[in-house]
């Protein structure tokens, strides 16, 4: 995942985002795409496309993506179905539908991933939209309550069979900051993935945040 650290973790501009009108659940501010960076983020998607030697492919009847993320612009709220959305269908607007939407492609479409992940059959996405995340070596994970389980099972295999696995995933299975599970080698034993709640990693990184200034402090509190 070499290329997706070449960017300024915690710049804005870098990442192509601007604070949106709506906050999540924590009464964060929630980021968007800004216009401005469409065109650079599609040609960076492109490269990253190239770097891996990937064969993208079409989203078929997945819309995973119309379900888990915010979309500002729509004041959609996260884990509710895009008033937009036919399921298993498509998207009845996508000529229309906001740039969040155009720029957005899983791991799964952009053909970065093998096809036996293909997200509406596992029940999860897999992209890299947080700083907080790729800072730790992590890439994020989007998935349900229920799905939690099967999810983390199925991303142990992914560490054993994949030579560009990443050091781990965040879990993502709700609206909330709080709702996430880390699998990460740090908390393995030999190497393989191990698994820690939200709660005890705040609590593993208390003193660390302690110590850091009110500024950086509140870029790590952003939404991403
Ligand atoms: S999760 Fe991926 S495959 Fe599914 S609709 Fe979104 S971009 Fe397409
Ligand atoms: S506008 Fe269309 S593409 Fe965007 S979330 Fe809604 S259904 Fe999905």
């Amino acid at each position: 995942m070499k290329e997706l650290y070449k960017k300024e973790l915690y710049d804005k501009n870098s990442l192509g985002l601007r604070p949106s009108k709506m906050k999540d659940s924590d009464g964060h501010i929630i980021l968007e795409i800004d216009p401005k960076h469409f065109d650079r983020l599609e040609k960076e998607k492109q490269e990253t496309v190239k770097f891996y030697n990937a064969k993208p492919r079409s989203c078929g009847d997945c819309n995973l993506c119309c379900k888990f993320p915010p979309v500002p612009r729509l004041e959609k709220k996260a884990y509710e179905w895009c008033k937009n959305c036919d399921i298993g269908v498509g998207c009845k607007t996508y000529n229309d539908r906001p740039i969040d939407c155009k720029a957005f492609d899983c791991f799964w479409v952009m053909g970065i991933i093998p096809e036996e992940y293909k997200p509406n059959k596992v029940g999860f996405y897999i992209t890299a939209n947080s700083p907080n995340d790729l800072a730790l070596g992590m890439l994020k994970v989007y998935t349900e309550p229920h799905r939690v389980s099967a999810t983390i099972k199925k991303l142990k295999q992914y560490q054993v069979k994949e030579e560009k696995a990443p050091q781990g995933f965040h879990i993502k299975y709700g609206p909330g900051k709080k709702d996430s599970w880390y699998l990460h080698v740090n908390y393995g034993i030999r190497g393989e993935y191990g698994v820690i709640s939200h709660q005890e990693l705040e609590k593993q990184l208390a003193p660390v945040i302690k110590k850091l200034p009110k500024k950086t402090l509140q870029k790590l509190k952003e939404t991403f």
